[in-house]
């Protein structure tokens, strides 16, 4: 099965409510003892492990398990778990470092970390989710006063989109948002 199963997969309570992340693995077990059923989302239809093995493969992010092959789990249905993930994030300099995976959203190194405001503190900008990313000091420093456009255009990288961890309480365990599987996207709220 290999590193497929060290997969994320996104959990729902038996109410479709999205409440955790979780690895492929440890999914698995769940659905073989029973308390959960993988979900098609295209269909939202629900399975049990051995009718998921029984669909096989139907995309490229397959899992091999002897001579089967079947679809990564992306989603997985609680059969009864009710509860919901206990929040609010708190909007600090260290959960935006863990946010943004803890590298600097201009330059990517992971060291010397600190916390950029966008729009700086000296023009009214504040730590907010939405104004504030991880950044290295020399960034900070190199940007100091640039607005973010400019200082992106200078260093040649994405102008850094931060989001707010309590539209997807379950994302911020993992720390970032790139490479998200499509069908978790409207659990975001
Ligand atoms: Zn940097």
């Amino acid at each position: 099965m290999g590193k497929k199963i060290d997969n994320w997969c996104l959990v729902l309570n038996k109410n479709g409510l999205a409440v955790n992340l979780s690895k492929v693995s440890k999914v698995i077990k769940k659905v073989q003892g029973g308390r959960a059923s993988i979900l098609d989302f295209s269909t939202w239809t629900k399975y049990t492990m051995d009718e998921w093995v029984d669909r096989g493969a139907t995309s490229n992010g397959c899992i091999e398990a002897g001579s089967r092959r079947f679809d990564i789990p992306e989603i997985v249905i609680c059969n009864y778990y009710k509860g919901t993930y206990p929040v609010i994030i708190n909007c600090s300099k260290p959960n935006i470092c863990k946010r943004d995976g803890y590298k600097c959203c201009y330059c990517g190194v992971k060291r010397d970390l600190t916390v950029d405001h966008i729009v700086p503190q000296c023009e009214g900008g504040r730590l907010t989710w939405k104004n504030s990313v991880c950044s290295c000091q020399s960034c900070n420093n190199r940007k100091d006063r640039m607005s973010v456009d400019e200082f992106c255009r200078q260093i040649g990288c994405e102008v850094p989109k931060p989001w707010n961890p309590n539209a997807a309480p379950w994302l911020f365990k993992i720390g970032y948002q790139n490479d998200l599987p499509e069908c978790w996207k409207p659990f975001i709220r």
